[in-house]
């Protein structure tokens, strides 16, 4: 028997609709309970930690993560990215199948989940491949991959570019009853872009591509899950149009839902062009109302920690994600951590890989454009990052309901901070947000009643159990 209480924070439970100052009990691995009674449940050789000040939420979960495995363990592992999850305040990941080779049959499955089983440190689900080697061409076996236990299927960093295909797709998942999550791209309209069409690009001299390639596949989507009934999760909504797309067709009542990453809603296609310009262009905002902190971050022009799949969109589609994610029509926020070695990276704009991590600086920057920016109440946020992810994919995990997981973050949303990603514990440091002051920190990690990982202002209460300088006393 191991016990753990969290003795007075606020308690914010979307799932349970909580946000309370309440106690809340942990025992062999459990929530054992949560408020007034939690503390006089609490045997004498429970562990208590105050956390007055703190928000305790049920775990964080991130169903967008790229950890690599297997085939690119140079660029991250499933140690590495569990570890970062911890560290950001993630308790669950999902992962996505765009691995080498790609996750698209049972046996690759089970590898993932033997090898979470074994080096992860957060609970890791797997999503499998939409078709065969991520190739858009042939249906993976979808019934199998559910037998295996994956949660969703995805042709994630590529796109099923075959409408017939991907209604067959639908029409199967339907069947076994499995989320499908796309990563919309119309290859047609983006070929060999590395960056979003517009002004920047233009001037940069860079390939753009436009944000109707997007906008075509999200509204592609729209028609399939129409016509099939299947539910079409899109992934990473970073344009104008395929935001408004979703929130009409949501109102048409579609089975249509969206996600959203805190890059495309915190930067702009001007950061390509370098610090300077980002910040006299569209940097307003970005700390809120306070006045810009010096020194400003700062990065050179064509930088490839802001190259990413999808890209940097103006600053008028950075808006409208903000105000999808504030009226609802985004339900989930993710990082869409993908990890690229610094020799990646350190090539000409036109040759890097896409993709930056993100498992560290997510929460903060969430709050910071969300919370901070009052654009939406903290039990908002976190829902975005725990009872919305948990419904989307049924995964039994995001509350703090007696008898569930003891999956919990315990974070302090005022907590000033800086990132520099030297100190990340993914084994990629390519993150755009090096040397930013950031707004809001997750301070512990506790996965099934373990505590994880805390920083070093955890405060640990007396234990209950007298020592002899308590008896003394
Ligand atoms: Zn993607």
């Amino acid at each position: 028997m191991s016990s753990l209480l969290l003795a007075g924070g606020r308690v914010i439970d979307p799932a349970n609709r909580r946000d309370d100052v309440a106690d809340l009990l942990i025992r062999d691995g459990r929530i054992a309970a949560v408020g007034s009674q939690a503390g006089r449940q609490a045997g004498p050789d429970t562990r208590r930690i105050d956390v007055g000040g703190l928000v305790v939420a049920p775990g964080l979960i991130d169903i967008h993560v790229h950890l690599r495995e297997p085939g690119e363990t140079a660029k991250e592992t499933i140690a590495t990215g569990t570890q970062a999850a911890a560290r950001g305040g993630f308790t669950t990941l999902v992962c996505m199948p765009n691995t080498t080779p790609a996750i698209d049959n049972p046996g690759t499955v089970a590898l993932i989940q033997g090898k979470a089983e074994q080096h992860g440190v957060v609970n890791v689900y797997v999503a499998g491949a939409i078709t065969k080697g991520i190739a858009g061409e042939e249906l993976a076996p979808i019934g199998s991959l559910k037998q295996a236990g994956v949660v969703a299927i995805t042709d994630d960093g590529h796109c099923v570019q075959n409408h017939e295909l991907m209604r067959r797709a639908l029409e199967y998942a339907r069947m076994v009853d499995l989320p499908v999550m796309d990563h919309c791209q119309d290859y047609s309209l983006v070929s060999d872009g590395v960056m979003h069409e517009g002004y920047w690009s233009t001037l940069l001299g860079l390939r753009g591509w436009p944000a109707t390639g997007e906008d075509l596949v999200v509204a592609r989507n729209i028609l399939l899950a129409e016509l099939t009934g299947a539910h079409v999760h899109c992934q990473h909504l970073s344009t104008a149009g395929s935001v408004q797309l979703v929130r009409e067709a949501r109102k048409r009542g579609i089975p249509i839902s969206g996600e959203a990453c805190p890059h495309h809603f915190t930067l702009t296609d001007a950061a390509i062009a370098g610090s300077e310009k980002f910040w006299a262009a569209d940097g307003q905002g970005v700390f809120g109302k306070a006045s810009f902190p010096a020194p400003l971050p700062s990065w050179p022009v064509y930088d490839t920690n802001f190259k990413m799949n999808p890209p940097l969109r103006s600053a008028k589609d950075r808006e409208a994600v903000l105000e999808g994610l504030a009226d609802g029509t985004i339900e989930v926020l993710c990082s869409d951590h993908a990890p690229h070695c610094g020799y990646e990276k350190e090539v000409e704009f036109d040759y890097a890989p896409f993709g930056i991590t993100g498992l560290e600086t997510e929460l903060a920057l969430s709050l910071m454009q969300l919370y901070h920016a009052k654009r939406l109440a903290l039990p908002e946020v976190v829902a975005k990052f725990t009872s919305a992810p948990a419904r989307l994919l049924r995964l039994p995990k995001g509350s703090l309901s007696v008898g569930a997981d003891a999956d919990v973050t315990i974070f302090d949303p005022e907590r000033d901070w800086i990132f520099r990603r030297a100190d990340s514990v993914s084994k990629s440091k390519n993150s755009p947000f090096d040397g930013w002051p950031l707004k809001g920190r997750a301070v512990a990690t506790i996965v099934q009643g373990t505590l994880l990982w805390s920083d070093e202002s955890i405060r640990w209460l007396e234990a209950t159990n007298p020592g002899p300088a308590l008896v003394a006393k």
